[in-house]
């Protein structure tokens, strides 16, 4: 055993010498624009939280009505005795919210990514993946055991190629609908194109695009004009825009059947707290009824790349609230995200796996809550901190 261990304390020595070491900041207080951090205040520009749900009222006391209702644990698995008269009506909304025949509620994306991938596709089948897809989308396709191609990132022509080359019983095409670490947003009418040319299934991972795309914040398909019969495979989280927790995957009835016959991550697993569904419909209806957040967000967006483009930053194609600035090595975006936590600011710097070697970046990213003056400051910051 000691053995072994040696080996570990080896290989996180190295993991520390390549600057790819990672640590958890433990956060004091709720997440909001200001977070607590060893008993000082940050304002915060990394968190997933862009319409500000995580911490709202009403999300909050439907969160604690749904625990008064239905207790904490979910008690078993949804095939058991798990699947709760909320979850059941959450999925319902989802489905409709959407414009999908059918939802399906699962405990976290990655677990949702990895029931799509592996219960579609076998050996013998082919999947095709964006190269800067989300990890849980390259591990499901890894672990389905079908042949396994990537092309280069939003390259319809070299995915083409692919398809031409490829052969496969089934094949998938998957792809970020916005890119997690890029805010970039994916050709869905493209790939919707292609797929149907090809005889290929698409699926789409839109964790960042639910509640914040598309005009009433349904997401990249309808921002994409498009609808089920042109992305018949959807998935989108609900720990993001609705700042909540968990994902569902949205699509005809026969697939969403088929997963709950056969998907491991679904079966195997026990059902999501039932009050987090009550949360989530709370958190549903403030998206549908507070278009003002989407609006605000993108004014705030705007203003922070005139900023940026004015100071000379080299930004990225986002009009997302994604808006990383790429700082290339890791050392040197550690350094940077630490001298910003100095002027008051989080930001955590974005590393290799994550992302590609040589690509380390500042994943900033916006929230309704943030006011002008933050992202003020925010730009004021980065001016001195950069130049
Ligand atoms: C966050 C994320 C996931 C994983 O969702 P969790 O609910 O956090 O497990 C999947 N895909 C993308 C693109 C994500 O950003």
């Amino acid at each position: 055993m000691t053995e072994v261990f040696a080996g570990l304390t080896n290989e996180l020595k190295i993991i520390k010498g390549r600057h790819l070491y990672r640590t958890r900041r433990v956060i004091e207080s709720s997440q909001q624009v200001v977070v607590r951090y060893q008993g000082k205040d940050y304002i915060n520009f990394c968190s997933n939280n862009y319409l500000g749900l995580a911490n709202h009222p009403k999300v909050i006391q439907a969160f604690q009505k749904g625990a008064d209702l239905y207790g904490v644990g979910s008690g078993s698995a949804h095939l058991i005795c798990g699947h709760s008269r909320v979850h059941h009506e959450f999925e319902m909304a989802l489905a409709e919210f959407t414009g999908y025949q059918r939802a399906l509620l699962f405990s976290t994306g990655y677990m949702a990514n990895q029931a799509v991938l592996t219960s579609l596709l076998k050996q013998g089948d082919a999947v095709f993946e964006d190269r800067l897809n989300h990890a849980s989308l390259l591990d499901g396709g890894l672990f389905s055991g079908a042949t396994f191609k990537r092309y280069p990132h939003r390259d319809i022509q070299q995915l083409q190629k692919l398809l031409d080359k490829g052969s496969g019983k089934k094949k998938l095409i998957v792809s970020d609908a916005v890119f997690s670490m890029d805010g970039s947003i994916a050709p869905l009418q493209s790939l919707s194109q292609i797929a149907s040319n090809n005889q290929a299934w698409l699926m789409v991972d839109d964790a960042h695009g639910f509640g914040m795309l598309g005009d009433s914040g349904t997401g990249s398909v309808a921002h994409c004009h498009l609808a089920e019969q042109d992305v018949p495979i959807y998935m989108a989280t609900l720990g993001k825009a609705l700042g909540c927790f968990g994902a569902f995957v949205a699509g005809p009835e026969t697939l969403i059947e088929y997963l709950i016959q056969t998907a491991r991550t679904y079966i195997y697993t026990t059902a999501l707290p039932p009050a987090v569904s009550s949360a989530g419909l709370a958190a549903l209806k403030i998206v549908m009824d507070e278009s003002w957040r989407r609006d605000k967000l993108q004014v705030l967006v705007r203003q922070f790349r005139f900023g940026a483009e004015q100071l000379g930053f080299d930004l990225m194609d986002s009009e997302t609230a994604i808006q990383p600035l790429i700082i290339g090595d890791s050392d040197k975006a550690l350094a940077i995200s630490e001298c910003l936590l100095s002027h008051g600011v989080l930001i955590g710097a974005i590393r290799p796996p994550t992302v590609a070697k040589g690509q380390a970046r500042l994943r900033i990213t916006f929230s309704a809550e943030h006011e002008p003056r933050h992202v003020d400051y925010l730009l004021t910051v980065l001016d001195q901190v950069l130049h």
